[in-house]
């Protein structure tokens, strides 16, 4: 049975035996001690272990794609269809967002009792989001500091775009200096790739075993009550999520990457079902470059430059939540929004989808951020930490569709050297 099925049916499993013992069983205690001891070491087994591969795979990966493309002229070229592609489909996929928001108002007309339960602790839930927003960095820091003065701190502190600038760097200087000595450091880094991907293969192959642990640990202690409460936000966004996924990726795939978006999506499957369940667009890199290479059959420089970049870079699922979210406050609380704000919400989500990390919740603080900026109350986010998990595995498969879709435009009419 060929993976992605052996995993859409782990997936389910996990579903549907976490439903039905958070029904029948809730609070019993050996539950509680399977998912400690048994489910949700297995999922973290397999979460981790795909991290582990994550920092070897971006800076080799990311050093031979750009090396990979060599000329200069090419790789501006290259670069420069994805960041118009980039910020082309995310604009799209938040004025969407925003379009869907203003028109459902899903913010609006909730009763007292419900507001008033949506409330109850809100403010306490948020301090922990508010509490990370202070370490952010923002405007000109932000900036400098996708240079790092140190790489290897950089790695450690996982922080991706300024890994990226490091690698991409190091591909630069690839193909200015071609000697032996080069041309062998270059031949080690594709051996670092292929062990990498190799390892990759291993950790997928418990990836349906892995993938029904986490949705398991994740339905089993399900508070669905928030989610009945929150009904018409999680609709709305889910509607957009849809929309998007599937009208906007299917044109883009037809037109941009000529190809049939039904194969396409087909021949993804797997990278969406880890993004689907691992909520990171980092952890699911490993299998959307085994994707794009053996299911898509892309060029294998432009795929690697566009999807290492993409998985931190290239997020229009978030974007579109981060834009829906703070409008969906701002109408649950009563704040008026002008035209202006507006606007300005739309650009910095824009921006956002370039700059939030490819893990797991990590659009909270830039909501938070936003929030403060439009003057809607933070503790907002109170409301939404109960169906974040839910949405962020959403958001991310949009986040992974994209990067995919992404690549199969800019490959369009490009050749492969490798
Ligand atoms: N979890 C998302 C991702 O990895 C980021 C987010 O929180 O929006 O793509």
């Amino acid at each position: 049975m060929p993976l992605h099925k052996r995993m859409a049916i782990g997936l389910l499993a996990g579903v549907v035996l976490g439903l039905l013992s958070f029904l029948f069983f809730g609070d019993a205690e050996w539950l509680g001690a399977l998912i400690r001891y048994g489910t949700q070491p297995v999922g973290q087994i397999f979460l981790r272990l795909l991290f582990m591969l994550v920092l070897p795979l971006i800076f080799s990966a990311l050093s031979l794609g750009v090396a990979g493309i060599g000329d200069p002229r090419r790789l501006g070229r290259v670069g420069m269809k994805t960041l118009a592609y980039t910020v082309a489909v995310s604009s799209v996929a938040v004025l969407l967002g925003v379009l869907l928001v203003n028109v459902l108002k899903p913010g609006e007309g909730m009763s007292t009792e419900t507001r008033a339960r949506l409330l109850e602790g809100a403010s306490e839930r948020a301090s922990a989001v508010t509490a990370r927003v202070a370490s952010q960095k923002s405007g000109m820091n932000l900036l400098l500091s996708v240079i790092p003065d140190n790489p290897i701190k950089a790695a450690t502190d996982m922080d991706m775009l300024a890994i990226m600038f490091f690698a991409f760097m190091i591909g630069i200087g690839l193909t200015l200096s071609r000697t032996d000595a080069t041309r062998r450091f270059e031949e080690a880094l594709q051996g670092l790739y292929d062990v990498t991907m190799r390892l990759i293969g291993l950790v997928i192959s418990f990836a349906p075993v892995g993938v029904a642990a986490l949705m398991f640990t994740i339905t089993a202690q399900l508070g669905y009550e928030v989610l009945l409460q929150l009904a018409r936000y999680v609709g709305v966004v889910v509607l957009a999520m849809v929309i998007h996924q599937f009208g906007v990726y299917s044109l883009s795939v037809w037109f941009l990457g000529k190809r049939s978006p039904r194969k396409f999506f087909k021949d993804i499957e797997e990278a969406m079902l880890t993004a689907f369940s691992t909520a990171s667009s980092n952890a699911t890199l490993p299998t959307t470059l085994r994707v794009a290479e053996t299911n898509l059959k892309l060029p294998s420089n432009i795929s690697r430059f566009v999807l290492t970049i993409g998985s931190t870079a290239n997020q229009n699922g978030t974007a579109l939540f981060e834009g829906m979210t703070v409008l969906f406050l701002a109408q649950f609380y009563g704040v008026p929004l002008t035209v202006a704000q507006q606007v300005l919400v739309v650009l910095i989500c824009i921006l956002g989808g370039i700059g939030t990390a490819g893990i797991p919740a990590a659009s909270l603080p830039v909501v938070a951020m936003i929030l403060g900026m439009v003057h809607v109350p933070v503790e907002g986010l109170g409301l939404i930490l109960g169906v974040d998990r839910f949405l962020d595995m959403c958001r991310t498969t949009l986040n992974v569709t994209g990067d995919l879709a992404a690549a199969v435009a800019v490959s369009q009419g490009e050749y492969d050297t490798a």
